[in-house]
């Protein structure tokens, strides 16, 4: 029989505390996470959101929650600097690199799709696109001035935080304090131009006007534009999840301004703060300091897969680096080191050992240890706000047992050996979506078979045998492999089954 998990607890960043986790509409979960801005690879810091919420949506669906997860792409509207002046981050991309403005952002949005596959994280159930929802955007900036909380110069439009914040609480999910914003915004103030339009050097832009040589540009009731960065989250998540949905989640980093003003902008159009829990993963530290480009220290992902870094003693496989951040509770500070990545890559390979020992085992006359327990203080642990690293410790406890009736120290009776089996592969594969390594490996074992055969059909063809090279394509074909000669030499695809 199965354990039935307890109560899940989660902690809430709007109310600093751990609170018990009710849905407001069960069995749904609306699950709202701020997706990449694609103008760049994706880093190691990309990493650490997409597997932290990866087992957030895994562990709710294994709870029987019915779990829409949208996750959005920004491909307008971040600007590179916070004070709403600056390029817009793709379009500077598109102009250095003589490209579409989407074809940049298509690019990368392909490159941070194939790096979080390979982490085996899930696809979310919509990936909506900034740019594919500038009518909603619009329609939200609307709403908002009438309601008298935004106002319009020269064909921009900026958010009022003052107004704002005369009959609500700027500041309660970043505890940032509005005096002392606008003590700092007023050094900043100096220091960017173009600020003068703002009534407060506090207030944020929903829509920008755009300059004609601007690339991205839009037409709205105040001209020809784009929209502000903040103002996409909140037209997306309402659209799809709902005035007021169950999660949202981001990196620390998103606290202020972006989620802040997102609360602002929800409460201004719907009167209601968007997500009841808000979730923050910690970020990731390289040898104890912070990433950045001056400091020549941001590791993309591809490097690190490949080995092919100046820090990177060795390459990590995608696995390692998912099982390296879920040893780290996703509030907690993650140092990433050659030496911290290699005892996650022992770890994981550890646990898989044990598993496939565990295939083998034959079961015994009585059941040294509780396996049931076990799988109880594993729920237990995740219960706890998604408590990765203890449950992963409770794995490794199941590990060094398997290890002990292995070796003839201890035994379970059948049924608590099937059991073991059922709860340790649930937890590894579908909560935390672990995948084997080694099974990994066997696609480098294809291709090197499929050189193999490649070569031997090529040598039929220079022999002008073409009788035996058609043959070979033809078997290639019947066992689920196309292949196709090009200038470049033959490549080969696999078919899906
Ligand atoms: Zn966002």
């Amino acid at each position: 029989m199965q354990i039935m998990p307890g109560k899940l607890k989660i902690y809430n960043t709007l109310s600093g505390k751990i609170e018990e986790f009710e849905p407001i509409k069960p069995p749904f979960v609306g699950l709202y996470l701020c997706g990449p801005t694609v103008y760049g690879y994706p880093h190691l810091g990309h990493a650490r959101g997409p597997v932290v919420f990866d087992v957030v949506n895994r562990y709710l669906s294994h709870l029987g929650y019915k779990v829409r997860f949208v996750r959005n792409i920004t491909d307008v509207g971040h600007l590179v600097n916070d004070a709403d002046e600056g390029e817009d981050k793709i379009a500077k991309r598109a102009k250095l690199e003589q490209l579409e403005p989407m074809e940049v952002a298509q690019h990368y949005t392909n490159a941070y799709i194939e790096c979080i596959t390979q982490l085996n994280v899930k696809r979310p159930s919509i990936e909506p696109l900034a740019s594919g929802h500038i009518i909603e955007q619009i329609e939200m900036i609307k709403t908002i001035i009438d309601n008298g909380f935004a106002y319009e110069v020269n064909g921009s439009v900026y958010f009022n935080v003052l107004k704002y914040a005369q009959t609500h609480e700027y500041g309660k999910l970043s505890g940032r304090i509005l005096e002392d914003l606008m003590a700092g915004a007023g050094e900043a103030r100096r220091e960017l131009e173009g600020q003068e339009e703002k009534l407060n050097p506090n207030d944020f832009a929903l829509w920008k006007k755009a300059s004609e040589e601007h690339i991205m540009q839009w037409p709205s009731p105040w001209g020809q534009g784009f929209p502000g960065w903040h103002i996409e989250c909140s037209a997306m998540s309402s659209k799809y999840l709902g005035k007021v949905f169950d999660i949202h989640g981001g990196g620390m980093d998103l606290l202020f301004p972006h989620h802040e003003s997102e609360i602002a902008q929800s409460t201004a159009c719907h009167h209601a703060n968007p997500a009841k829990y808000w979730l923050h993963h910690n970020m990731i530290t390289i040898n104890g300091q912070k990433m950045a480009k001056s400091l020549d220290n941001g590791v993309l992902l591809t490097e690190l897969f490949k080995g092919d870094h100046r820090l990177l003693e060795q390459a990590y496989s995608p696995m390692t680096l998912k099982f390296f951040i879920l040893q780290a509770h996703y509030r907690g500070t993650l140092d990433f080191g050659n030496e911290a990545l290699k005892a996650a890559e022992k770890g994981l390979s550890r646990l898989f050992n044990a598993l496939k020992t565990l295939e083998n085992l034959k079961p015994g006359n009585q059941s040294d240890f509780n396996v049931k327990a076990l799988e109880e203080q594993t729920y237990n642990a995740l219960n706890e706000d998604f408590n990765t690293p203890i449950a992963i410790a409770q794995l490794f406890e199941a590990a060094s047992w398997i290890n002990k009736i292995n070796d003839g120290s201890a035994q379970l009776i059948e049924e608590d050996l099937e059991h073991l089996k059922n709860y340790l592969k649930t937890f590894i594969f579908n909560i935390l979506g672990l995948q084997d390594v080694e099974q990994l490996g066997d696609e480098s074992q294809t291709d090197a078979l499929m050189q193999i055969v490649l070569t031997m059909r090529n040598e039929a063809k220079a022999a002008k045998d073409f009788k035996r090279s058609d043959e070979i394509r033809q078997q290639l074909l019947e066992a689920g492999f196309e292949i196709k000669d090009g200038k470049e030499g033959t490549t080969y695809s696999k078919l899906r089954n």
